[in-house]
């Protein structure tokens, strides 16, 4: 099973991607993760740094590359869940042709949808465990107290805002591309997270 997870940022991808990535035993590949990783580590050039930091994409090249190295992995030879990628419709056609080069497709595309008013809160209050990558709630899923917690630096409600803008743009191409390929599945993104999750798992039947 090869799918990717489209969303506004604080739409649940992460949460969700984890819960069905650990019932099918594929990994998560999160483009996001991994430049975060890669700037804990110094590995991240300087002005790919600052455009996170306020929000923006990086280059299409940057991401792609990522990619093709992530999914060359054994873990990634039955399958993978990709959340965060791609965001544009040139990631799109690259991951196509790095798919249909090892004889390999997509076999859907589940996009969560949350109302905007309700993504700031989630992405605001959105904390993570360091040392686990457990997504974690302030408001709805508090951490536990011994949690070792991490607050994103692009988290912060005006570098929200301009990601969920940055969304709505590349999605206005995105999704369209992936409608007439026939593989969009357009959920619900509002509800218990459990409830999401059944409404994902029936999108993914659906287009078996
Ligand atoms: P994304 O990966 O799309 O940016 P996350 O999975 O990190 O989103 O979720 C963003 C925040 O919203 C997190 O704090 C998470 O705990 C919370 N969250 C996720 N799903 C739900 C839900 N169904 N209801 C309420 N809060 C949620
Ligand atoms: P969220 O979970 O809130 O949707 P991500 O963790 O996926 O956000 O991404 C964080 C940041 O990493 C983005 O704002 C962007 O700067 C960069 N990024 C991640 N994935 C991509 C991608 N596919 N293309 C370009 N930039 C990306």
């Amino acid at each position: 099973m090869r799918l990717v997870f489209v969303g506004p940022p604080g739409a649940g991808k992460g949460t969700q991607a984890k819960v069905i990535t650990e019932k099918w035993k594929i990994p998560q590949i999160s483009t996001g993760d991994m430049l975060r990783e890669a700037k804990k580590n110094g590995k991240l050039a300087p002005e790919l740094v600052e455009k996170m930091g306020k929000g923006g994409l990086v280059p299409d090249e940057v991401v792609i590359d990522l990619i093709k190295q992530r999914t060359e992995l054994p873990d990634a030879a039955n399958g993978f869940l990709l959340d965060g990628f791609p965001r544009t419709v040139p990631q799109a056609e690259a991951l196509n042709d790095l798919l249909a080069s090892r004889g390999q497709k997509l076999n859907v595309v589940v996009a969560l949808d949350v109302a905007k008013e309700l993504l700031m809160e989630r992405a605001c209050l959105r904390r993570t465990d360091k040392r686990t990558g457990q997504i974690y709630h302030l408001k709805y899923n508090p951490p536990p107290p011994e949690a070792d917690l991490e607050h994103r630096a692009d988290d912060q409600e005006e570098t929200v805002r301009n990601r969920v803008d940055v969304y709505e743009k590349m999605t206005a191409d995105l999704l369209p591309f992936y409608e007439k390929a026939g593989l969009l599945r357009r959920v619900d993104g509002v509800g218990d997270v459990k409830e999401v999750t059944a409404r994902v798992l029936s999108a993914i039947e659906q287009s078996k």
